[in-house]
Formats: C-alpha cells, structure tokens, sequence
C-alpha cells in the first residue's frame, strides 16, 4: 500500500492501539505537566464590585467620555508614507523635501536627487573619447561571471600589474567628479590574460562563453568579476589616475563609502550629505555585440555589464525550467530541494517538504572547526503548519489510543522512519541517541529480510518525513483535555475610530465573518466561541447570551486592575446567540457616533481578554483593532518618544525596544494562557508599534498596520486581511521542540514566539504563515554515513480543542569536505536567517554593526570557499559558489533595507512593524520581500495565461514603452512608461492618454477587452499568493511617486545610501581578497 496515494486523511492509520500498562508517557519533553501554571481561578460567580452595571434591558446611547475634545492627534495629518500602505493621502501629501526627480533615458541611479534633469546624457558625459570597441568587448567578456568553470587563467603578467582592486571600478571613490578624460576601459575588468593597453584583440568567443546554468550543479562557478589594471597604469601615461568609478555613475565625495578602500569602515552608513549628482558614461557611444542585442533603454552604463553577474532572474528561470515538471521525492537523505520560487509538487517518502523545513545546507561540516571556517550558519526555516497545495494531502493523523504516541525512553523523540528495530523487532534503537529501546507488546511487528518492519508502509511514522499524533491526557494542560478555545474582538471606540468609518466597517464585517470561523475537518460549524470587547479609555464587556432579548453592555472603569465583570454570556456559540450579535453589532456604531473621547488604553484591554479565557478555561485569540498612542492614565501607558536623531548614533537601538516592561510581563501571562494577540493598527500618526507588538509578537499573534486609514481607500485590504486572519486555522497553546541527533543541537531561535527555556518554543498561537528559524551548532563529531537528523515536534490544540503532535523528521547529510557543503546550500535560506539574525540584533546594537557584521560573515563564507573549492585563479577573479552566486545581491538588499538603512521618508513605526514581519517571515516571503518581482506586462502576449517572466530590479530594465508591476508580499506598484502606446492606456485605464492616467490609483477600471483582464488577473493572481493583501498603487514615469517605486528597484543605488548591486559586488570583492591575503 503507498501511504502517499488514496488514503483518507484521519484514521485510516496507525489503528487505535491497545493500552500498554507498562508504557506511560508523563508529558511532552517530560515536563508539560509542570509547565503549564495551575491557576486557581477566582469565583466569578456574582457581580464584582467595582463595574458600573448598565441597566439590564437596552443600552447606553453615550458611553461614558472624559469629555475631551477631539484633540488635535485626531486630525493629525498622514504626513508620512505609511509601509505598504501608500494610500492616497500618502500621495497627497507624499515623501517631504523630495526634489523633483525627472527620469533621464537609460540609467537613472536612484541615489541621486540633485541629478541634472533632461535628457542630455551629452552633457553628462565627461569622458574621454569612446572607448574602442574591442575594448568593451574585453571588458564585457572579462565580467562574464557566467564564464564557467574558468580555467585558472594565468595568473598575472600580460602587460599589467596585479589588479588593484575592484573597488576602485566600482566608481565608490571620492573625487570622481574631478577627473580629467579616461579611457573607460582603463580600470574596466579585463578578461585574464588579455593584455592590458596592448593591441586591441575582440574576443567575441567569450562573450558567448556558456551560461551559468550549463553548469553541472556544484560545478565551482567561476565567474571572473575579471583582474583589473593598476590604478595608475603605466601602460596608459596620458590618462589621468583614475581614482574613482570608470563605469556606473561615477560620484562625488561619498559619505556612503566614508573613506577610501581598503580602510572603509563606514561603508554602508548613512550619514552626512546626499550624493553629488552623477556623472556617467555614455554606453550608446560603445559599440557592443551584447550591448547592440539590449533595447536602447536597456543599455548599461557601468562599466561592469550588469548582464554578466549573477542575475536572480536567470537562478529562478532556470530552477523552474530545471526542476518545477518533475515532484520533488523526499526519500533520498541530504537533497536540495527547488527553489522557493518554482512550482513543484512534493511527494513525502520519509523527509518533511520543503513547505516545512528549508535549511541552509542540506550537508552540514562533520566538525565545529570545518564549520567555524566556512562560517555558513546551520539554521532551519520550519513552518510546522504550512499550508499545502490542494495537491498535497495533510499529514496524517496517527491515533495510538491511551498509550499516547511512541517515544524514546532517554531523549523524548518519538517514533520516525529512522528508528532501527533491532532484536527481530523487539527492540529500537533511537537515531537521536543511540538509546536502545524496548518495543511495546502492541506495537511487535516482525522485521523483513532487510531488517524493515513489514508494516513500515502502513504506519506513517515508520515511512513518512510528516505526520501526527493525538495526545493522550498526559499532554494537556492540568491533565484536562483542553476545551475548544475562543476568539474574543476588541474594538476601539474612540474618536479615532469611529471619525474614520472604521468601527461602522468592522461592525458590518463581523456579522458575515463569523459565519467563518475555522473549523475541522468535516464540522459543521466551528467550534469556537466568540465575545465582544469595545473601549476607549474604559472598557465595555457584553453579555450576549443567546436568552437575552438584547445585548448587555458592563463598563469596567478601573482598567488599573482588570478584571472580567461577567463570565456567563460573555463567550458564546455563534449560531446560538446569533440574534444578539446582531444586534450588538448593529448597536456599537451607533452608541459612540458622538464620542469625543480620543484617549485610549492598550494592556488592560490585552489583559481583559486574557482573563476571560482564563476564566472560560480554554485558550484563545483576541483580536485588537486599535487606532493610537494607548496615553491614558492605565498599566502601560505610553509617550511619544519617537525621534528620528538617534538614527545612525548608539542609541537608535531604542526605538525598537518596547518604552515599558509591562508589556512583556503581559505576555508571558498571554502565553501561560495559550492567549494569541493579533493586532490591526489604524494610526495617524506614531503609535509605537514597537512597544505595541510585543505581545502579538511574543504569543505568536500577527500585527497588520493601516496607516490612515480611510474607508474609501483601504476597506478592501484591511478587510481581506481581516478575512483571512479570522479564517486561518491555528494552533493553540503550542510548544515547539526540535531534537537533533547527537553532534549538533539547536542552540537559537528566531520568530513569533516565547522561551522560558533553552529548549521549548512556546506558542500561545500558531498558524500556517508563521515560521520559526532554528540555528544548530556542533557539540560534537558528526559522522559522514549516518548523516544528522531533527526532528521537529509541536504541540499544539486543533481549533476544535483536539490536543495533537505534529512530527516533521529531516535527514541531512555530513561531510568531510568543504565544498560538499557549498556545493548543497540553499541562499534564499540563508538570507531568511541572516536577515533574522540582524532585525534581531538592532535591538542591541548600532545598525551599523549590525550590517558590518553582515558583510564580514558574507566575506568570510565566500573567501573560505574561494581558499578551499575553488580551482587556483589569480586574486583578482571574483569567483562565487554556484548555489551562493546570488549571495551577494540578496545580502545587499538586506543591508539596505528600511531597518538596516531606513530612508527619509520611512518612519520609525514602520521600522519597527517591517522588523517584526520578517521575524516570522518564511523563505518565500523573506525572498521576495528582499528581492521584489518586477513583471513587465506588455511584452509576453496578450493571450498567455501565465506569468510574464521577471525583469531585474533595476531601472535600467525599465521600458518607457511598456508597463510593469512590481509586488514584494507587502507592496504592488503598477510602473507606467511616459510613451506606452495610447491603445494600450485606453484599454486599461479606459482615458485616452498617458498624462489623465490617475497617479496613485488604487484600482483599475474593469474593462472588457483582453489587457485590462490579463492585468487585473495577473493582479489578483500576485495576491493570492501572499499572505497579505496588497494594495495597488499606480505609479506614473517621472511623477513625483515614482520615488517610492524607485525604492523597490533594489538593484540600483538607494537614496538612503544603499550601494548598487554592481558597487557591491565590487565592495564584497575587495572584502574578500582581503581575507585571502
Ligand atoms: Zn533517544
């Protein structure tokens, strides 16, 4: 029988076993038993003393005000742009002191907001004569990085010194501006052994040297980023020096770059003036084979051709092509999986999908000392429960009846494809210890000739990398099995909230939402029970009791010690109580239409819902919509303590730690209660998200942020957000354990989570968005044949109250030899770490250490690999590991992302909700939200269903002719050319030229013709892939939003100093023969 195939999903399985009576599991990781706090709770059998109760039939038109006016934070302007919410007041309003940018043909570097406007790339020339065209020829084909497996080429001596350093082609020096005339081929890369200022020699049979991907996986990737010529060459007497770029934007005096290699020490830090306006080649004057294919607009101006390093389209284009037709099998130990970016079905035959576990290399150094020397961290990216493809069948669900799940006696793992039945049967050996142990009576099966059990494919925790197991009693909480948890809404009403249609909205929503709470399996209805919260700076409770005739509203004035007012009525069946929900729902709009309270608190609300499901006895998730600074006078009462000069000083650290500890102590009571917190922020001005997503961020909750929130702009993105995070099945009450095999342990953790231990993550919530990233580190020899195993174990309760194990094993290989290692590692992975690692370490650290600590480990990964694989090459080839060629592009989207070096126009709130996104973020999300998706949409043709191939995220890969979207998970920009063709505006904008096309639209019009529905589907088809909703913004060619899209081009220079990939490619070049020297 294939357990993979035609097997229904629950019992089939793992029959209900018998009850062993010597065989008796005291707990999950042999302590949830003391874990978990018994909690005496207090009788709230009557009314407390200390609420004002409103009378018992109708309710209070006019809750209770303070009576202040509505202040002036009510009417705060949006004045800044919102993360992923650029809505229309953001346009209106848009990015301060911005000079008005014009977008000159070709390559605009986006670091340059004084640049000369027009198009007069003449007068931007200060070059010398063109170059040849065999010079270009030569240095094109010296940067070809897909020069494959390059031959050691002869290391030095044809007519040039050693190269200086690639820095220096890089344009990064001061002083650039200042140069007389130059040959751009000067410090251009060289192809090795060309001679240098020698006879000008085309070689054309390099520019057609193999592509990357004919490679043999592993092959060493070879590209040389080219030997370049001494800065001042003798060969070239009648050229100046050249101390700055000769390709790309030469700039002037850089604060980005600080001081002049090799000391660069400020490289990436932000400080000091802007850049001088940019001074660039003109490439239309070079005439190139590989240039001349390139639509004008395309033509490059760096002297390095960006075509010829690493492009991540090209790794993605050819994974699909490679490896999305056929499944990816899990049965063979130590396999890659496709990339996150293919579309490939899986098969488990004994390893967890990739949709659960990515790790950074699937072959892991067998000693410390191999892996202190690569410096390639050993971490995992697991989603235990990650969403499948309809395709994929859930994992199953394995019912050992009383005796609970089977586990090893010493180290607690529990029973998985690679326990060894020894003994004829009787007898396992644990894989994790080596612990032999004894086999329960009920579970003998007798071995086959290969010392398999017989029934190994009936069971799927003998045969499958996924499964479950349903907990006995032993694995709950107080020994009770748990009852079905309870989400509870808490909507602020205060002035905020109401002035913006908000509390009118959600109210209206939440009659249908309800209907849709998650269920499982089969179920009919959910079993979850819902209760009702609205406040200000006091709270409302509401019996909703399906006897009542009408809702009771209990205002709780002494938010300085919480307390629930009523527990009967309070969480209710939804079809039960449906008529006064409705009635609720109907009433709270309009009870406070007329309130002037605009203060609000923020814990006590937390704290509310917190004690309410500990006096119902379940676990549960409360949902908060809340619109400002929580500044009334209650526990966790917060000031405005933004200020945007400690950026870039030791004290920037601050502003992502939370003002007050009452937060965390709130949590930790959060997660001892399985209480998950989400969190919809509706602020007009800074809220402090980094104080306020603590506690969603420590019990495993979400935090959605809308800034100035209107109804007409935002209800469909706040409103599909709400839909789905209401909807998505969640585990409660969870604990995480990841066991490993002895050599290695798991030693740190990154995401949405509490440790109150070194071992056990714990989860008040968890759903299938949420990842955990686990670091592993040596303690010991790890062995070449039996490789290393982890094993993931979560437990968790179903949102039916059904307490469950959910086991997801990996087998990794170990090797002995370094380029094993680069030979099986994934990147995307990897920067999903390395980006956690740092959104971590702002919190302790100056950004700028945290960016420079990024860039030495970069270094070092790379530098180690170029001493230890690579075929010997003179130092000045850059040479990259195939699987790490994109290594640097992507690490250098992440040291030049808002958290790591936030632009002016990025506030501190927003800062501070991108950094605890990522913390959560799964591969997929990290890599597009790094690297975002640039579709061009005219170009494919009009009748193909599938997605446009990408384009770099570059200005340069713009099209003045064409459109595009950009989306990165959070963000969707429609980028429109200033000379697409009219019919072409007329079909999807319905107005007849390019100048009526609405800048800042948020929706296209519905048309019927076959543009406008390729590119609302294609739109609607980008949203559903992601997790949030994202709002179209539509951009227009050289208006004043296309700043904020020229943000994405993640390729190009930033205005915040961000180096371009090319300058940084160059920079980690240097870095790296440093290390080698
Ligand atoms: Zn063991």
């Amino acid at each position: 029988m294939n357990v993979n195939q035609s097997v229904p999903p629950v019992p089939s399985f793992g029959q209900p076993q018998p009850v062993y009576p010597g065989y008796h599991q005291s707990s999950y990781g042999g302590q949830s038993g003391s874990t978990a706090p018994t909690i005496p709770y207090g009788a709230y059998n009557g009314p407390v003393p200390g609420y004002q109760q409103t009378p018992p039939q109708g309710m209070s038109r006019a809750p209770p005000s303070s009576g202040a006016p509505p202040a002036s934070t009510a009417q705060a302007p949006c004045g800044q742009a919102a993360y992923g919410q650029f809505g229309q007041g953001d346009v209106q309003n848009g990015p301060s002191s911005t000079v008005q940018m014009q977008r000159l043909p070709g390559s605009q570097p986006f670091g340059s907001p004084l640049a000369p406007v027009g198009n007069q790339p003449a007068v931007l020339q200060p070059y010398g004569p063109p170059p040849t065209s065999a010079q270009v020829t030569a240095q094109l084909s010296g940067m070809q990085i897909s020069g494959a497996v390059a031959p050691a080429p002869p290391s030095s001596g044809l007519g040039y010194g050693p190269p200086t350093s690639l820095a220096s082609a890089s344009g990064s020096f001061p002083n650039s501006a200042s140069g007389g005339p130059r040959l751009p081929s000067m410090t251009g890369p060289l192809l090795p052994g060309q001679s240098f200022g020698g006879p000008s020699v085309s070689q054309p049979n390099h520019v057609s040297s193999p592509p990357p991907q004919a490679l043999p996986p592993g092959t060493q990737m070879t590209g040389p980023l080219g030997p370049l010529p001494p800065m001042h060459s003798p060969q070239q007497p009648g050229y100046q020096p050249q101390q700055n770029g000769s390709f790309g934007p030469a700039r002037g005096p850089q604060p980005n770059y600080g001081s002049p290699y090799p000391a660069a020490p400020t490289f990436g830090s932000q400080s000091g003036p802007q850049p001088l306006p940019p001074k660039r080649l003109d490439p239309d004057a070079i005439p190139s084979p590989q240039l001349s294919e390139l639509p004008p607009q395309q033509k490059t101006r760096h002297r390095i051709d960006p075509d010829a390093i690493p492009s991540p389209i090209q790794v993605i284009e050819d994974d699909r092509n490679n490896r999305g037709t056929e499944p990816f099998v899990t049965g063979v130990r130590g396999q890659v999986p496709p990339l996150v970016t293919t579309n490939f079905l899986v098969k488990d035959q004994g390893n967890a999908s990739p949709r659960y576990i990515r790790c950074t290399s699937y072959n892991i150094p067998c000693t410390s000392d191999m892996a202190k020397q690569a410096q390639v961290p050993l971490a995992a990216v697991i989603k235990p429960l990650a969403r499948l493809p309809p395709e994929e069948a859930s994992p199953y669900v394995v019912d050992h009846g009383e005796s609970g799940p089977l586990r090893c006696n010493r180290c607690k793992a529990y029973m998985c494809p690679f326990m060894q039945f020894i003994e004829g049967g009787r007898r396992f050996q644990c894989c994790f210890c080596s612990c032999i142990n004894d086999v329960p009576p009920q579970y003998f099966q007798h071995l086959d000739h290969t010392g398999k059990r017989v029934d190994a494919y009936d069971r799927p925790e003998l045969s499958l990398g996924s499964y479950e197991f349903l907990a006995t009693v032993d694995y709950c909480k107080n020994n009770k099995f748990p009852s079905p948890p309870a989400f509870i809404f808490m909507i602020d009403v205060s002035y905020n909230a109401i002035r913006t249609g908000l509390v009118r909205l959600l109210c209206e929503e939440l009659k249908s939402l309800l209907d849709f709470l998650p269920r499982e399996g089969g179920a009919e209805e959910s079993a979850i029970r819902v209760g009702f919260v609205t406040y200000n700076k006091v709270l409302h409770f509401y019996n909703v009791k399906s006897s009542l005739a009408q809702p009771q509203m209990m205002v709780v004035s002494d938010v300085a010690d919480m307390f629930v007012p009523l527990l009967d009525g309070f969480l209710v069946n939804v079809n039960e109580s449906r008529a006064v929900i409705t009635s609720l729902l109907d009433q709270i709009p309009e009870m406070f239409a007329d309130t002037r309270e605009t203060e609000t608190v923020f814990v006590p609300v937390i704290q509310a819902g917190m004690e309410a499901l500990k006096a119902a006895e379940c676990a549960g998730k409360l949902f908060l919509f809340h619109t400002s600074l929580p500044i009334a006078e209650a526990p966790g009462k917060l000031k405005n303590r933004d200020d945007r000069k400690l950026i870039n000083t030791d004290k920037e650290k601050t502003l992502f730690q939370p003002q007050t500890g009452a937060y965390q102590t709130l949590a930790k009571e959060c997660v001892a209660q399985g209480c998950c917190v989400d969190l919809f922020l509706f602020p007009n001005q800074y809220v402090d998200v980094a104080t306020l997503s603590v506690v969603p961020q420590l019990t495993g909750g979400s935090v959605y942020k809308y800034a100035c929130f209107q109804v007409e702009n935002d209800q469909e993105r706040f409103l599909s957000d709400l839909r789905r995070d209401v909807q998505k099945v969640v585990g409660f009450d969870a604990v995480m354990r990841v066991r490993t095999s002895t050599g290695i342990r798991a030693v740190d953790f990154f995401g949405a989570f509490y440790m109150s231990n070194t071992t056990d993550v714990e989860l008040a919530g968890l759903d299938g968005d949420k990842t955990v990233t686990v670091e592993f580190k040596h303690d010991d020899r790890l062995n070449e044949e039996s490789g290393a195993l982890l094993q993931c174990a979560l437990l968790y309760t179903s949102c039916a109250g059904q307490r469950r194990l959910r086991i997801h094993n990996l087998a990794l290989n170990c090797c002995t030899q370094l380029a094993d290692l680069y030979r099986n590692c994934e990147t995307d992975t990897l920067i999903n770490y390395m980006a956690k690692f740092a959104y971590r370490g702002v919190l302790n650290s100056p950004v700028k250490a945290v960016r420079d600590t990024l860039i030495t480990q970069c270094a070092q990964i790379l530098a180690c690999y170029r001493k230890n694989c690579a075929s010997p090459s003179s130092a000045g080839q850059l040479i990259l590991p195939e699987c790490m060629k994109l290594l640097p592009v992507y690490l250098n989207c992440v040291l030049k992302s808002d958290v790591l070096q936030p632009g002016a126009e990025i506030t501190t709130d927003d800062r501070a909700y991108v950094r605890q996104l990522v913390t959560s973020m799964d591969v997929a999300e990290t890599n597009v939200f790094f690297y975002p998706r640039l579709l061009p949409l005219t170009k494919s043709p009009i009748e193909s269903t599938t997605e446009p191939p990408a384009v770099r995220a570059s200005e340069e890969r713009l099209s003045n002719g064409d459109m595009y979207l950009l989306e990165n998970g959070l963000n969707l920009f429609l980028w429109v050319g200033a000379s697409v063709q009219q019919g072409v505006v007329q079909s999807l904008f319905s107005v007849s030229s390019f100048s009526q096309i609405t800048s800042g639209l948020s929706v296209l019009p519905v048309l019927d013709n076959p543009l406008s529905k390729k590119v609302r589907g294609l739109i609607d088809s980008l949203r559903a892939q992601r997790s949030r909703y994202m709002k179209l913004i539509v951009v227009k060619q050289e208006d004043k939003l296309e700043m904020l899209f020229k943000h994405f081009l993640v390729e190009d220079k930033s205005l915040s100093g961000g180096a371009s990939y090319v300058d940084f490619l160059c920079h980690m070049h240097k870095e790296i023969r440093q290390l080698l020297s």
